[in-house]
């Protein structure tokens, strides 16, 4: 037990972002609705503990959708998917639902109007990672994946216009460095607004910014996989702070703090391992929370899910005679919770 931390500063917000919920709580509804097994393309978020658990209620994940067979219940994951592998997901001839997120969605269609209107587009992203995978295959011909800010000069120079998108969820300086340097080297590049980064990257890192410089250790509850994740971890790394410790919950959480120690959880991070984090932590002075604005966005289950929601509620009413409002089924979904959901499922 971690009997020496004096004080806990809670980073806030943290933990679920609005795409998370809308995904998990999906996933949620197929599992009720469909007999095991449902499969799923990629993680449906990347954290090991929402992955076990759908998976122990018979949830099969793939990464290529020749492993689904004809006929059974498919979803994609909230990172996005190429638009082939939507296509081939339709031609399985079974219920399909894309989890994607709006905001990744977003940046799909930023990829398609730039190509279309002749832009070469500079993409900063993981390679590798499932939401960058999904994007760069919306127009491979036009995109060139940038993950570091010395790749920029290795670009051809070109007489097209430059678009410069991102995915969503990297580190605020990561994306500067990377913007001041095409526009060094290119001129003005074509960016969105502000940048693609989400509103649930940028407000976890701001809040993030303020815990770290006042704390001793810093610890980021996520899984390895999870971009946002370790965008937090490199921003807490750079704020100062000599003790930063990702963890993907309290089984890992070091036993040797002492002082003040910091708190957040990536987008994908259930509330309960935060919880079980700062029950083992157990401040002798208490928790502090450190608030820097209030998210409260939230995201509509996918049009597929409401589609299937309003068929079998038809159906229900036929069987009993009595009607069925599907729109007040759906419009519990707002209250409720993904972190009950995966709760439930345990
Ligand atoms: S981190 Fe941002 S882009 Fe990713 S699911 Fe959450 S809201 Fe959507």
């Amino acid at each position: 037990m971690a009997t020496n931390v004096n004080k806990v500063l809670l980073s806030q917000p943290r933990g679920f972002c609005a795409g998370v919920e809308m995904a998990i709580k999906a996933l949620g509804w197929m599992v009720r609705v469909f007999e095991a097994p449902v499969y799923c393309y990629h993680e449906i978020v990347h954290n090991q503990l929402v992955v076990e658990r759908f998976k122990k209620l018979g949830v099969v994940f793939v990464d290529d959708i020749n492993e689904v067979p004809f006929g059974y219940p498919l979803m994609l994951s909230a990172h996005g998917s190429a638009p082939e592998v939507v296509k081939q997901a339709q031609e399985k001839g079974g219920v399909v639902i894309n989890a994607v997120c709006p905001l990744v969605t977003k940046v799909h269609h930023e990829v398609k109007v730039r190509a279309k209107n002749g832009y070469k587009i500079i993409y900063v992203g993981h390679k590798g990672h499932d939401e960058a995978l999904g994007t760069v295959a919306v127009a491979p011909e036009s995109i060139e994946l940038v993950e570091r800010v010395e790749e920029v000069s290795n670009i051809e120079k070109t007489s097209q216009p430059i678009a410069l998108l991102s995915q969503t969820t990297l580190a605020q300086r990561e994306w500067s460095e990377i913007l001041d340097e095409a526009n060094k080297q290119f001129g003005t590049v074509w960016t969105a607004g502000k940048s693609d980064l989400c509103f649930a990257t940028t407000n976890r890192q701001g809040a993030l910014e303020q815990v770290a410089i006042r704390s001793d250790a810093v610890i980021v509850i996520g899984s390895p996989n999870s971009s946002n994740t370790l965008a937090l971890e490199k921003l807490a790394k750079e704020s100062g702070c000599k003790n930063v410790y990702r963890i993907d919950g309290p089984d890992e959480l070091p036993l040797d703090l002492e002082g003040i120690v910091g708190v957040t959880a990536g987008a994908s991070a259930p509330q309960e391992l935060i919880d079980g984090v700062i029950e083992k932590l157990n401040p002798l002075d208490g928790i502090e929370v450190v608030d820097v604005t209030i998210e409260d966005e939230y995201f509509p289950p996918p049009r597929e899910l409401r589609d299937l929601v309003k068929i079998l509620s038809g159906l229900l009413s036929l069987g009993i005679g009595k009607h069925i409002d599907s729109s007040k089924i759906l419009g519990q979904d707002r209250n409720l919770n993904a972190s009950e959901v995966i709760q439930t499922l345990a």
